[in-house]
């Protein structure tokens, strides 16, 4: 016949309260001493979670009482809460001990096991659970405002790590394995590779069993282009990590995707290669002039301009001749005298119009938004009375789901074309003679067409050997050549090629 020990305490009790471990065992062999007990082994669980019963300390115990069954008739512990935080461990705890022909005893709560001592029992459990609840429930507004701070709490995804910083957890670039991800999104972008071929590019890079739901998950995730996205909050939330790809990539592969889930055809409109496909003409026929590549002799490839005429026109020029001449020809214009603030007020109310436009069509985006997330709302309302199938609804749900994806991308897209005016503006004085070292030296294809179309309103035509142009720049002319700023150009009655 013995009477066990068990004894746990928690950190934070320890600094709170002042009762160690060593404290409870004493109170606890005091009690069992006043008892008239027998005092048996002694349990000490030290730095184990208390919220489940996985403790190593109660597990041994347990075993002990199972293959003492009939010698263990006594547990004493300092307080019930030590047992289990949770009400139904609890019980299930003390019924199992019981069924074993042990009674647990207190040493600081009512023991005799009356009405009022159950109650006391329940009630101890009960509080146990409740602080558990609380901690839970204080754990999810911590991580809710963690989110609204803009960091991730949960996972950090290929190509991130969690790392420290001022005492927040917080994700940032695993530059090991970023490369998987930006390399995935640049090949989406292109629109020319199949999902499996990504895989196998990545895999051939060193990236082991990507499977194929899992890039899709990757190329849709927010989180890259640093967004959060979470089930709490409506709206996509500004992350403090550092994205691995821009804005501009995550909803091109976004719109991508959807067209490709749509069945449509998506034929490329990226023109980022050839920057003078906009503006330049045929000097010969008038069509357009686009850009292509092929390969040539030795695998090698290389760009060139050429005429769209379905015609046997015969212009065709190395892409880089071409624009080295396009270059040089900007860099030979210069403002006529006095014209520069007239160019300006040109360019600005140019802007704006642009701009009132944007607006409208950003406005008018929104609005079917705001339509979309109704329907969401009214399906919801369906979907709770029962007039609408959960399956149906499905559906229906990811409908909407995409559209106000689509709408996004589209949102986001007319963002990025609005260009601060004032920047713009600045730039333009200070390249106001160097037209051609501005055009070169920006990066942003659309910004580099604003430039073209600055300089020329219209179309410039190429023969092959010079440039012209169907309407004088309203306030250029050539350098060195007041009088004849460039040659008009007219369309030739008879041009075979
Ligand atoms: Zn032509």
């Amino acid at each position: 016949m013995e009477t066990l020990i068990y004894c746990r305490v928690s950190s934070k009790e320890q600094a709170e309260t002042g009762y160690s471990l060593h404290q409870q065992e004493q109170a606890s062999k005091k009690f069992i001493e006043k008892s008239g007990f027998v005092l048996g082994k002694i349990f000490i669980e030290s730095g184990e979670s208390a919220k489940t019963q996985d403790r190593t300390e109660l597990q041994k115990m347990l075993k002990y009482m199972k293959s003492n069954v009939g010698h263990v008739t006594g547990l004493v512990v300092w307080k019930l809460d030590r047992l289990s935080r949770e009400l139904y461990d609890f019980k299930s705890l003390e019924l199992r001990l019981s069924k074993m022909g042990i009674m647990i005893h207190s040493v600081t709560e009512p023991n005799d096991l009356n009405a009022v001592g159950k109650l006391s029992r329940n009630m101890t459990a009960s509080f146990a659970q409740f602080e558990n609840d609380q901690k839970s429930e204080r754990t999810i507004a911590v991580m809710q405002q963690a989110c609204k701070d803009g960091r991730w709490c949960w996972k950090a995804p290929l190509g991130y790590k969690r790392v420290k910083e001022k005492g927040h957890s917080i994700i940032a670039i695993d530059t090991e394995n970023a490369i998987y991800v930006q390399k995935a999104f640049e090949m989406a972008e292109t629109n020319t590779y199949s999902k499996e071929e990504i895989r196998r590019e990545l895999q051939a890079m060193g990236l082991p069993n990507l499977k194929k739901d899992k890039l899709t998950k990757m190329l849709n995730n927010v989180l890259y282009m640093g967004k959060l996205k979470v089930s709490w909050f409506p709206n996509l939330i500004d992350a403090i990590h550092e994205p691995i790809i821009t804005k501009s990539q995550f909803y091109k592969v976004q719109k991508i995707m959807l067209a490709r889930r749509k069945g449509g055809i998506n034929k490329s409109s990226n023109n980022s290669e050839f920057p003078l496909k906009k503006i330049l003409r045929c000097g010969l026929c008038g069509e357009r002039i686009t850009g292509s590549k092929s390969t040539g002799g030795g695998g090698s490839k290389y760009a060139y301009y050429h005429c769209s005429s379905k015609k046997n026109c015969s212009i065709r020029t190395p892409k880089a001749e071409l624009e080295e001449k396009f270059y040089c020809l900007l860099n030979d214009m210069i403002l006529r005298d006095n014209a520069l603030k007239a160019t300006i007020a040109s360019i600005t109310s140019e802007f704006d119009s642009q701009k009132k436009r944007q607006q409208q069509l950003i406005k008018q985006i929104k609005g079917e938004m705001q339509r979309e997330k109704q329907r969401k709302n009214r399906l919801l309302d369906f979907m709770l009375d029962g007039t609408l199938g959960e399956d149906d609804a499905k559906v229906k749900m990811k409908e909407i789901d995409e559209n106000l994806l689509s709408y996004e991308a589209k949102l986001e897209a007319n963002k990025l074309e609005d260009i601060e005016i004032k920047i713009l503006i600045n730039k333009f004085k200070l390249f106001s003679s160097n037209f051609g070292d501005w055009w070169l030296n920006t990066m942003d294809i659309k910004i580099k067409e604003q430039i073209q179309s600055i300089i020329f309103p219209n179309s410039v035509f190429w023969d092959g050997k010079v440039f012209r142009t169907g309407k004088t720049p309203l306030f250029m002319r050539l350098s060195g050549d007041l009088n004849t700023p460039m040659r008009q150009w007219y369309p030739r009655a008879d041009s075979n090629g």
